[in-house]
């Protein structure tokens, strides 16, 4: 018997159904602007409450400067978190986006897109002639060069399946790359994980060799650590990643997204090594804050990836990617990675001579700019509330490490005024 359906009849003017939609359309109208105790109070009411927000809200930005409702200027010394690449609203990348909405948005990856394609080969360029997947987040990334990490060594060997990651390390959300993610408090209560995981300690290369045997599939590394405080990899230690995955049919993959796209001064941070990875992910600072991942692979890994075996529905959608191609034109004719080199070691220098006068650095990682200070004193989180209310942008990792991850755009007279806030904000706290 085939199933039958009794069909509604069609909305009148006057029926209960034409009178809810009336209601959802009121609701489905913008509100007015609110202010940030509207704001709270809202949030607090209708959004989850899975971020600890400070209570500020930023209306407009240009390059390193944000502006709140109020007017006050903020100096941003963390660019959304390592997203805005070549500075807040860029003419040429908002443009690059106006100029694509109003041509087409969407169509799908069943059929060609043509900024997808020229990405991908800017990428492939950049990368030394790999292949690109696009897809919207770091974790998706992340996802997809596990997935085809796994199905490549196994497809050579059945039996491997294991992903060795570092401890301290973040790669995502997602259960996959959360499983990936070397850090317990992010696995607690979702469990049971995702098999086939395990960590070792950042460095340590004997151990890293102990962990790795017939099984594993792959090494995942972020070649500069971000979330956990800016910790880099040792050469030495990728060094062995590299050869222990030679040695044992596994590939190696570096998770860029967010010391990726010239935040250290090379369009990839392990570009200032020799060592080449099988797969490189990224996200973060790829559409200065337009949504977009993207993992780049070798051939030989890429073709793991027959169709049908993954897939994203807006990956690399035209919106995206003609802001990704934007904002690579910025980062080249702005000499933004070269920019982030210099400032950087500026940044450092000046870190270094305040350290001289106040002894509250215990350790300063600085790679161009992406910038780890370890403090003396628990008073990392402290320094960040002061110096938000007196202008500058920054986050703090835990009590003692200070994290600043500015647009690549940053001057030295920036520095300077950083350097002058966090110096007036410690020496009142
Ligand atoms: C932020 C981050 C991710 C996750 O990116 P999302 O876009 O938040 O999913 C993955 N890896 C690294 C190194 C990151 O910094």
């Amino acid at each position: 018997m085939p199933v039958t359906f009794e069909i509604p009849p069609v909305a009148t003017a006057t029926s209960d159904v034409a009178q809810s939609d009336e209601t959802s359309q009121q609701i489905l109208a913008h509100g007015k602007a609110r202010d940030l105790e509207s704001l709270v109070e809202t949030d607090a009411r209708c959004g989850v409450q899975n971020y600890g927000r400070l209570a500020k809200a930023f209306v407009r930005g240009r390059g390193a400067r944000l502006w709140d409702a109020s007017g006050k200027e903020y100096l941003d010394f963390l660019g959304g978190i390592a997203v805005v690449t070549v500075g807040h609203s860029h003419a040429r990348v908002a443009e690059a986006v106006t100029r694509q909405m109003n041509a087409i948005q969407h169509s799908s990856n069943i059929y060609y897109i043509e900024p997808q394609v020229e990405l991908a080969e800017k990428l492939s360029e950049l990368s030394g002639g790999m292949r690109a997947f696009f897809c919207n987040s770091g974790a998706e990334a992340n996802e997809a060069a596990l997935k085809m990490a796994r199905k490549w060594a196994k497809q050579k060997n059945a039996a491997k399946f294991e992903i060795i990651s570092t401890l301290d390390s973040f790669h995502g959300r997602t259960y996959a790359s959360l499983a990936a993610t070397g850090q317990p408090k992010y696995h607690e209560g979702f469990e049971p994980m995702p098999q086939g995981f395990k960590y070792v300690a950042r460095n340590d290369v004997e151990a890293l060799r102990d962990a790795v045997n017939g099984y594993t599939a792959a090494i995942m590394l972020e070649p500069v650590q971000g979330e956990s405080g800016i910790w880099p990899m040792t050469l030495e230690f990728m060094q062995a990643a590299r050869d222990l995955c030679d040695q044992n049919g596994a590939a190696l993959i570096f998770d860029e997204v967010q010391c990726g796209m010239g935040r250290t001064g090379k369009f990839f941070a392990h570009q200032w090594t020799s060592i080449k990875p099988d797969i490189i992910t990224m996200a973060k600072g790829l559409g200065n804050g337009v949504p977009i991942g993207a993992l780049l692979a070798r051939d030989e890994l890429a073709a793991a990836l027959v169709p049908g075996t993954h897939g994203c529905t807006f990956g690399g959608n035209f919106v995206s990617c003609s802001a990704a191609l934007a904002t690579l034109e910025v980062l080249r004719d702005e000499n933004l990675m070269e920019n982030a080199h210099v400032v950087g070691k500026y940044f450092e220098s000046e870190l270094e001579k305040w350290n001289a006068q106040t002894g509250a650095i215990t350790e300063i990682r600085s790679h161009g700019l992406m910038v780890g200070v370890s403090l003396r004193e628990p008073k990392a989180k402290d320094l960040m509330r002061a110096c938000l209310e007196d202008g500058l942008v920054f986050n703090a990792v835990g009590d003692d490490i200070l994290r600043f991850l500015p647009p690549l755009c940053i001057t030295e007279k920036d520095v300077d005024d950083a350097m002058e806030i966090i110096a007036r904000a410690y020496a009142a706290l």
